[in-house]
């Protein structure tokens, strides 16, 4: 079975005033402990498990994995490659912060067998930048994205956020542009959502995050669509848009529900057996997690055996994501009963409110279902 691989660094410069993911403002652990910690974890889950094919993606992210340099991320895909294999043409990504780059360190990065690069712009706009607590500037991502390239990446995807108080559509078309003229490959798009106990969500709580109402928000999901469309983008997921033979494999993958091993504190894994397939993530803290694999121990915590109607959800609410849609036919195979004798009715459903659309043994969401995709994915929990 194919196996992809993803390795979490946990460390940023600074915390976004948005972000709720698993990274710290600076670290009291050296880079290279950490390093040494996720191989001795791969070692220590490589013992574990059947000798499986050479995994077909690598992944590291964060945090900002970008903070780590080119020597100790080769060690990691050495690690890699050693103990769960590699193929040939295994997509290697890393996650990389401007601010954080220079033209010597990507050029390493590649030389290390890194091939595509995920680079966090958010914005094109220096008040947006400083709204949502980047480190960088505008300048600092177009230096760095023209850095990549020069230092021989011809795979570069940017992340953009919409929907930042104060953005109107006007705006958000002019950063659309703004990433159409620098020319990556891929693109993520992505609206802000402010989570618990982040400051944004303090701010939003005392009143002070004026967020673009839920029309803007439609216009901007919608014009994100049709400009990236018009500019020979293939919209593939919700929000990911790529240049033909460029889409995110590791990405599509897990909206596939593939295997993954997650490597590092807080990383998240899935394995499609036993039985529906196994969820869990290690430990949040890095300090515990460097602690656990020092005694031999993997670090596991909400370790998740799914039951079979779970699997049948995240079927669906995984797989719509994806553009192409899923097949009824793949669901009968993966679970010995049809999509309608699973949710009675729901198909039909969806199709009747022009939800989903079926072609060529495909199910999909249509533009009102990618509107509305909370609801239809709803159907199927
Ligand atoms: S750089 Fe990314 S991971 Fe780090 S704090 Fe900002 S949003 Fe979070």
């Amino acid at each position: 079975m194919d196996i992809s691989l993803y390795i979490h660094f946990p460390f940023c410069l600074r915390k976004c005033l948005y972000c709720d993911f698993n990274s710290l403002a600076g670290s009291r652990i050296a880079p290279d402990a950490y390093v040494a910690a996720v191989v001795r974890e791969m070692e220590l889950r490589a013992e574990r498990l059947p000798a499986s094919a050479a995994a077909p993606t690598l992944y590291f992210g964060g945090g900002t994995p970008s903070l780590m340099e080119p020597d100790q991320v080769a060690r990691l895909i050495e690690a890699a490659a050693k103990l769960f294999g590699l193929m040939d043409d295994a997509e290697v990504t890393i996650e990389a912060n401007p601010g954080t780059l220079t033209l010597e360190k990507l050029a390493g990065y590649r030389a290390a067998g890194v091939n595509r690069l995920s680079l966090g712009v958010q914005s094109f706009s220096d008040e947006m930048l400083v709204f949502l607590g980047r480190v960088h500037t505008a300048r600092e991502a177009l230096d760095s994205f023209a850095a990549a390239r020069a230092a021989g990446f011809a795979n570069i995807g940017i992340d953009l956020i919409h929907s930042v108080p104060g953005e109107t559509p006007a705006g958000w078309r002019e950063e659309l542009a703004q990433a159409v003229r620098l020319g990556p490959e891929h693109i993520s798009a992505y609206a802000l959502t402010v989570e618990e106990g982040t400051p944004f969500h303090l701010l939003e709580k005392e009143g002070q995050l004026p967020l673009p109402d839920e029309e803007e928000g439609v216009a901007m999901f919608r014009d994100t669509a049709a400009l990236l469309r018009a500019a020979g983008y293939e919209h593939y997921e919700i929000s990911n848009f790529a240049r033909p033979g460029f889409r995110s494999r590791h990405n599509q993958l897990y909206w596939q529900r593939g295997n993954c091993l997650g490597f590092g504190a807080g990383a998240h894994s899935f394995l499609r057996s036993p039985a529906y397939g196994v969820r869990w993530r290690n430990s949040l803290s890095p300090e515990a997690y460097l602690q656990a694999v020092s005694r031999a121990v993997l670090a596991e915590e909400e370790l998740t055996p799914l039951a079979e109607r779970d699997a049948m959800a995240e079927f669906f609410f995984l797989g719509l994501r994806l553009l192409d849609g899923v097949a009824p036919a793949q669901f009968c195979r993966e679970f010995g009963i049809t999509v309608e004798e699973a949710y009675p009715g729901v198909l039909a459903q969806l199709l009747a409110e022009g939800l989903v659309e079926t072609r060529e043994g495909f199910v999909r969401l249509t533009g009102r279902g990618l509107d509305l995709a909370n609801q239809v994915f709803v159907r199927f929990l």
